[in-house]
């Protein structure tokens, strides 16, 4: 026996940062280590980009169909970032949660603050930090993906995101990429040996006292 085959609740992963700041290459690390760990799929309004499939990076929607999800309280936190909405959508994060698997949620602020009041039990939240500005911008033009015009406003939106560190249970400076998800993996493996996530616990304890 260990802990592995303890029943356990699944717990929500949050990782926030500045766009470029490493984030998607950090949580694709993680998720191809790790089995028990999935990416929840946001739905947004915002058009996909060139690299980007519709239902694996996103659910790419209207924003009558957007509109639709927030009025049926389908979505567990949304938020308007730049001038797209986006959101989480919420029953595939409950199912996952009570069959012990554990969500990676890329979602900024706005989204973390509506979860801690929804579900601060379930959830975990990591910042990641640039290690300098010079590399922030460095990053986000490399990636080339946005137009010169978009990079120069995340730049601006960065210096307001990264003000929203205190708000975070652990924060990472991205430095060095493998050191990052070294980091970011031992906070997850962490979590997971909480005692109050660990459902099975009384159960095991009961039968190493010989009481069943
Ligand atoms: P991007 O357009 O670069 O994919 O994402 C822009 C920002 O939106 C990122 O900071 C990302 O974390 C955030 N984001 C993506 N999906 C969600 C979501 O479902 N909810 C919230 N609140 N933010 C999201």
């Amino acid at each position: 026996m260990n802990n592995q085959s303890i029943a356990r609740r699944g717990l929500m992963f949050v990782l926030s940062s500045p766009s470029g700041a490493g984030k998607t290459t950090i949580s694709r690390r993680l998720l191809s280590r790790d089995a028990n760990l999935t990416m929840s799929v946001s739905v947004t309004t915002r058009p996909p980009r060139p690299s980007e499939v519709d239902g694996r990076d996103y659910i790419f929607l209207t924003e009558e169909a957007f509109a639709r999800l927030v009025r049926e309280g389908a979505l567990l936190e949304h938020a308007r970032v730049f001038d797209h909405h986006y959101g989480t959508p919420r029953a595939p994060i409950e199912e996952a949660l009570a069959a012990g698997r554990d969500i990676l949620f890329d979602i900024d602020w706005q989204g973390t603050q509506q979860l801690k009041q929804n579900a601060r039990s379930d959830l975990v939240a990591t910042f990641i930090l640039p290690p300098s500005t010079a590399e922030l911008e460095r990053r986000l033009l490399a990636r080339a993906q946005d137009s010169p015009l978009v990079v120069q406003r995340r730049m601006a939106r960065a210096a307001d995101e990264m003000s929203h560190w205190p708000e975070y249970d652990y924060i990472i400076i991205n430095d060095e990429v493998e050191r990052a998800v070294a980091g970011v993996g031992a906070i997850l493996q962490a979590e997971r040996l909480r005692r109050e996530r660990q459902t099975g616990l009384s159960e095991f304890v009961r039968s190493l006292r010989g009481t069943d």
